[in-house]
C-alpha cells in the first residue's frame, strides 16, 4: 500500500494505459493528454523528481531517455518530439514521483 499515485500505478494497483514495460521502467498514456502523444515515464522505484533521481542512479536517468526515444519512435513523431520533467511547485509539478513527459503529434510552442 502506498499513497503515491505512481507507485501505485507502478504496482499495477491503479490501472494505466500501459506503452511499454521493464524491470525498472515503465510508459504509460497522460490522463489528460496536451498533445497528441503524451506519455509519461517513470521509474518503477519511487523519487521525488529529477534532481534525488540523478544523485542516486545516474544510470536509471538513461534508461529513462532510453525509453521514451523508443517511445517517440513507435509513435512515429517525426516532426519533433519534447522530453521535460517539472521540478518543483514553480515548474508545475504536481505528482511528486518523478516522471518524464513525452509530447508530440503536434506543433509545440515555445517554453515558459
Ligand atoms: P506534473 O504536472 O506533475 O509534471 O504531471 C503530472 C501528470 O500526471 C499530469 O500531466 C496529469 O495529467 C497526469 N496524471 C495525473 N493523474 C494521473 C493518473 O491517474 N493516470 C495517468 N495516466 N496520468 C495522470
Ligand atoms: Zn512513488
Amino acid at each position: 500500500l502506498t499513497d503515491c499515485l505512481f507507485c501505485s500505478i507502478a504496482a499495477g494497483d491503479i490501472p494505466a494505459d500501459t506503452m511499454s514495460e521493464s524491470d525498472r521502467v515503465m510508459a504509460f498514456r497522460d490522463i489528460s493528454p496536451q498533445a497528441p502523444t503524451h506519455v509519461l515515464v517513470i521509474p518503477k522505484a519511487h523519487y521525488p523528481d529529477i534532481g534525488a533521481l540523478v544523485a542516486t542512479d545516474a544510470a536509471l536517468v538513461g534508461e529513462l531517455v532510453r525509453t521514451a526515444a523508443d517511445v517517440a519512435s513507435a509513435e512515429g513523431i517525426e516532426g519533433g518530439w519534447r522530453l521535460l520533467f517539472n521540478t518543483g511547485p514553480d515548474a508545475g509539478q504536481t505528482v511528486f514521483h518523478v516522471h518524464a513527459h513525452i509530447l508530440g503529434g503536434r506543433r509545440l510552442g515555445a517554453l515558459g
